[in-house]
């Protein structure tokens, strides 16, 4: 049966500064994800803590909201059947040394904290976060 989703893609900041844009797009389109909407920005810490609020009590929550504004980044609504499963397979575990190979984030990932990409988790969350950086 059917089921298509649209899912929040982020290239994060040390993907985009190595410029694998193009390249992790392309793992996107290869793997039948239509690319709906794409923008590229640079957040303000206050944006990213708000994004990542789920994670506040996390004691990596500073940091991590310090890394996604630390450059610009590029965001994505993706659409695929199963969409959000499919992104989290295609990008790997959220530690790169821990992810299967051929994943997004085994081949690009330099470290737990900077791991090239964000997925949104769940069907909840994937409209929070289009919302998010896409609601005009
Ligand atoms: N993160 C980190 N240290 C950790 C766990 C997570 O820096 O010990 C960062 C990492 O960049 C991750 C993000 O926090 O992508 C969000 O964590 P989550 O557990 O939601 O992982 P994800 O859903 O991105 O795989
Ligand atoms: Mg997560």
């Amino acid at each position: 049966m059917s089921n298509i989703q649209q899912t929040l893609s982020i290239i994060k900041p040390d993907a985009v500064e190595r410029n694998l844009s193009e390249e992790i797009k392309k793992a996107f389109k290869i793997n039948n994800f239509n690319i709906l909407k794409e923008k590229k920005v640079k957040i303000s810490k206050s944006e990213a803590e708000k994004f990542y609020q789920v994670h506040q009590s996390k004691p990596f929550y500073n940091d991590l909201c310090e890394y996604l504004s630390s450059g610009p980044i590029v965001v994505m609504v993706l659409e695929k059947n199963d969409a959000i499963l499919e992104n989290r397979k295609l990008m790997g575990a959220t530690d790169p040394i821990k992810a299967e190979e051929g994943t997004i984030r085994k081949k690009y990932g330099i470290s737990i904290d900077k791991n090239s990409v964000h997925g949104s988790d769940s069907l909840d969350n994937a409209k929070i976060e289009i919302d998010f950086f896409f609601k005009d």
